[in-house]
This record gives structure tokens, C-alpha cells and sequence, in this order.
């Protein structure tokens, strides 16, 4: 089993920099640091705050917060990347894994949800007896929790159409419903997890890690790519925005003192760390390409011809990787759908 990774130093700004645009400068050259490569079998571990790690390379973005009581993941991979994935965490921490959020039900989210919860051990383990724990409360035969929204649960076990249904063991042991959040205290820290109705999918999550002021945002924020919006499985464009701008509410920008290292870092679906200021881009970026198909739907113009005036032209070169699943025309096909659905209903 290869457990080779390398940890990168904690987010440093540069430091105390007398000079606001002296530090922006800074910001954006880490900014522009080149991506980890997915799907080349490496995994590579940042350190983003002292108790919490980003793994990159396994499908899309793990991240993991380590405490006194053991291990939350934030989404486990794709299946084939789980013991490597397995292995950086032990060497990050002799502690059990303890449970698992899953920010949506994409493969390469809950991939490993099987193999990594089954390593880790259930949190209520040793309280059967205490303020009525029973067995039967202790589910998931030992296993660390499993959460997500509902909406994964019901795809994961009964998707439509092409979709296979994934197997049982990968399936959330615990979910939370409607509009809701789910909250809970766990390694000294807040951690709240939050529903993005339609967006990327209907079961969509953010989590934030109040204390160490960190979201693991989900696929709503791939910053690698125009957003996936998998209409198939409930997302929509109007959300995806309405969820960027709930992530945007939730963040915090560094002022007032810019050069500093306080700010909300936000861990996207894909792609590297980011702040306030990125995710600022992305969403004002995603609003003006709406905007555009909106008006040229107004204007008559049937889908291949929206295409062909090219509504993300300006975005392309930094957001239009047409070489993976997800093109360009994907993209604009998806928020054209949405716009004139919506429109006749
Ligand atoms: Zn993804």
C-alpha cells in the first residue's frame, strides 16, 4: 500500500506586510498555484488550519478534522482511492475515524464511504447504558456515522434512469431532511451542516467548522471548472447561485487588515483552497453568464445558436476545461434548460 504524500506548510499569507496591495499581490500568486492533479494516484495533504487537512486527489476534495474524540470526514473519495485515503489518515493521527459528511452523492464524494467507515468506529461506542443509548442506537454495525442530506440517501439507494444503485454499505447510516441544517459539537468545535436546495444536486451540503472558520463547500464551489449542475438530479442555476451567495454570507473576508491570515478559508468540491475574494469571482462570473443566456433567450435565440455566441466566452480560458465530463456547452445547455423550464411553469 503506497502511503507516500507529502503535507504542505499550513496556509501562510505572507505575513505582515505593511502594504494592503503589496499583500493581494501575495494572495494571488498562491492563488494561481497550480492544482492538484486528479486522477493521477497521488494524493496530495495540505494543512489548512492546525487540526484540519484537505486530501486532494482522490476524486473530489476529503477533508479531515482531527480532536480528542477521533476523526470527521468531510466525503471519503472515489471506492478505488479509499486505502489510500485510509493511509494518510493514520499517519495524520493513531485516533479513529468517527464519521463521514457527505456534501453530495457523487461517486467520487461517498466512493469510499464503505471501506472508511468501517475502519473508523462508531462514537457511541462504550455509551450503551448511559442517557438511554441503546444497541439499537449503536447502527451501522459499529461503524463510524455516515450523514448527508436526504436527497442522497434516496438517489444512492433508488437512482433513476442509467444509474446503478450504489451498494448499501456506501449509503449515509443517518440523514437530515428538508431545508434544515444539521448541527453538532464535536472536537471542541461547531460544526454545522447546511442544505443548498437545487444547486449542484437536490443533496447538496455545505460544512462549516465554526471555530477553525472553514467551509467545505461541496461541488457548489469547483473552482477547477464552470460549476456541474446536474440537472438529472435536481440541480438547477438559480440555485447554484443562491447557494453561492448563502456560502458568500458565511464567509469572512480579511479586513480589516487584508495582510493578515484571518479570513473564512473555504475547501471546494474540486480545485484548490481558496477565500472570500475567489469565491467573489466565481459567483459574480457564474451571474453574468446567466445573465447572458437569459438575454439571449429573450431574444429568440434557440439553444445551438446561444452556443454558438459563445455567453462564457470571457470565462473560457480559466473556467472552460472542455477535456474532462463536463463541457462548456454542457454548462450552458444545463442553465438554458432551467431558464425556459422555469419559464413555462
Ligand atoms: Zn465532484
Amino acid at each position: 500500500m503506497s502511503s507516500q504524500f507529502r503535507i504542505r506548510k499550513p496556509w501562510k499569507w505572507v505575513a505582515a506586510l505593511a502594504c494592503a496591495a503589496l499583500a493581494m499581490a501575495a494572495a494571488t500568486t498562491t492563488a494561481l498555484a497550480k492544482p492538484p492533479q486528479e486522477g493521477s494516484g497521488d494524493l496530495e495533504v495540505i494543512q489548512v488550519r492546525p487540526n484540519l487537512y484537505m486530501i486532494a486527489g482522490a476524486g473530489g476534495n476529503i477533508a479531515v478534522q482531527i480532536g480528542p474524540i477521533g476523526v470527521v470526514l468531510i466525503n471519503s473519495g472515489r471506492e478505488e482511492m479509499a486505502d489510500k485515503v485510509l493511509a494518510v489518515v493514520k499517519k495524520l493521527t493513531d485516533l479513529p475515524i468517527r464519521y463521514i459528511i457527505n456534501t453530495s452523492g457523487d461517486a467520487d464524494d461517498v466512493g469510499g464511504n464503505a471501506k472508511l467507515s468501517k475502519a473508523g468506529r462508531t462514537i457511541l461506542q462504550g455509551a450503551v447504558g448511559q442517557s438511554g443509548v441503546t444497541e439499537e442506537v449503536i447502527n451501522n454495525g459499529g461503524a463510524a456515522s455516515v450523514l448527508a442530506h436526504e436527497n442522497v440517501l434516496l438517489r444512492m439507494s433508488a437512482p433513476t434512469g442509467k444509474v446503478s444503485p450504489f451498494p448499501e454499505d456506501d449509503w449515509p447510516t443517518k440523514t437530515y431532511a428538508f431545508q434544515k441544517g444539521y448541527a453538532m459539537a464535536l472536537n471542541g468545535e461547531g460544526i454545522i451542516v447546511k442544505h443548498m436546495p437545487n444547486a449542484h444536486s437536490d443533496g447538496d451540503s455545505l460544512v462549516l467548522f465554526r471555530h477553525a472558520d472553514v467551509i467545505v463547500t461541496g461541488d457548489v464551489y469547483d473552482n477547477t471548472r464552470f460549476p456541474v449542475i446536474d440537472v438529472e438530479k435536481g440541480g438547477s442555476i438559480q440555485g447554484e447561485i443562491a447557494a453561492l451567495n448563502t456560502l458568500l454570507d458565511l464567509t469572512i473576508p480579511p479586513v480589516p487588515f487584508p495582510w493578515e491570515e484571518g479570513r473564512t478559508l473555504l475547501i471546494p468540491g474540486h480545485g484548490r483552497i481558496a477565500d472570500d475574494s475567489d469565491l467573489v469571482e466565481y459567483r459574480d462570473m457564474i451571474t453574468i453568464i446567466r445573465d447572458n443566456v437569459q438575454d439571449y433567450i429573450k431574444s429568440g435565440l434557440t439553444l445551438d445558436q446561444i452556443k454558438k455566441a459563445d455567453p462564457a466566452k470571457a470565462y473560457r480560458p480559466r473556467y472552460g476545461a472542455d477535456t474532462g465530463s463536463w463541457t462548456t456547452d454542457m454548462f450552458i445547455e444545463a442553465i438554458y434548460k432551467d431558464l425556459t423550464e422555469r419559464k413555462g411553469k
